[in-house]
């Protein structure tokens, strides 16, 4: 199969394009940047959709990018690099002549309003309530097809919670204070933290691009993202500390991260949802890390 990924050159997209590897697919990123093995954003613009199979969108400005102060210019930003990709991508498939048969893009759980008791499953309905979950609102809106184009191509949008990796996202940028012993609870700590392990949101965007069956499904179809552990906060900062075999007892409180990284942005952190991955489970996807303690040992241990 030959697959095209926007924004491959990422810490989710690297480790899709080693599986994908693996299995003996081909694989092309789409870049702001050229190089061997990629085209870039301006190259799909003008020449369109190039032969493939499959899609995927990763592409973002990063949300936690520590080098950006949370203002105007990033916010936007945070919605253009999500919103003008996927409206190429959808735009281009809608125009192939031989569309791909699977479009997938990977969203987040920011859509499902934070609380300590509610909760969601893909099924749950969501409206707008903040500026990340607007961002959800139009990102997805954004990879829609037109009822003609999704007769032959699958749509699938992967709703990721906190990806957990060596290599990048929030791990990249916990792991050094946690060595030192500076980690702790964030906020309360008793907000739920939904999290995935890398291998397995690869997993899921892997399967999620096999051809479709032939009876079709709803579109898009919607598949939360997340290990199926409802883990808080809390529990989160204790077993990594258990891990690393570091103490945990600094707390940070909200209104430091508040502070620090712009309240909406902190929402993420001081806040979470308790999101079950029911599509996922009943799609019959096997996760390789279920439970806190076998996912950070591996990335710990790696
Ligand atoms: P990365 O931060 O690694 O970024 C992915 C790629 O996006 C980059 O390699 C870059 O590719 C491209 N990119 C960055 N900034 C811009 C920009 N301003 N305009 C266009 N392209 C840009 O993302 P992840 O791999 O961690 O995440 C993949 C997707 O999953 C993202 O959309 C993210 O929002 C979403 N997600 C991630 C979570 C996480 O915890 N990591 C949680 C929930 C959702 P290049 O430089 O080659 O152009």
């Amino acid at each position: 199969m030959r697959v095209l990924i926007g924004g491959g050159s990422g810490f989710v997209g690297q480790e899709l394009m080693g599986l994908l590897r693996v299995k003996g697919h081909e694989v092309t990123v789409i870049s702001r940047q050229p190089g061997p093995g990629r085209i870039t954003w301006g190259e799909l613009e003008s020449r369109g959709l190039p032969p493939c199979d499959g899609v995927v969108n990763l592409a973002g400005e990063n949300l936690m990018n520590p080098l950006r102060w949370w203002n105007e210019s990033y916010k936007k930003d945070l919605f253009s690099s999500r919103i003008n990709t996927t409206k190429a991508l959808s735009r281009a498939i809608a125009a192939s002549s031989s569309p791909p048969h699977s479009w997938v893009l990977v969203s987040g759980v920011a859509c499902y309003k934070p609380s300590l008791t509610a909760e969601y499953t893909e099924d749950s309905e969501w409206t707008p309530y903040d500026l990340l979950s607007r961002l959800v609102k139009e990102w997805e809106a954004a990879a829609r097809l037109p009822e003609k184009v999704s007769e032959t191509t699958k749509q699938v949008v992967i709703r990721s919670g906190v990806v957990l990796g060596r290599d990048g996202g929030a791990m990249k940028q916990m792991l050094l204070p946690f060595w030192l012993g500076l980690g702790g609870t964030l906020g309360s700590g008793s907000q739920p933290f939904p999290w995935i392990h890398v291998s397995d949101l690869a997993g899921i965007i892997a399967r999620s691009l096999d051809p479709p069956p032939d009876a079709p499904g709803p579109s898009p179809q919607v598949y939360n993202g997340v290990a199926p552990a409802l883990n808080t906060n809390y529990e989160f900062t204790k077993e990594l500390g258990q891990v690393l075999r570091r103490p945990t007892v600094l707390p940070v409180p909200g209104f430091v991260l508040n502070a620090l990284l712009g309240s909406e942005r902190a929402m993420v952190l001081t806040q979470g949802q308790k999101v079950i991955p029911k599509q996922t489970l009943e799609s019959g996807y096997q996760y390789q890390y279920t439970d806190l303690t076998s996912a950070l040992k591996q990335i710990v241990e790696s």
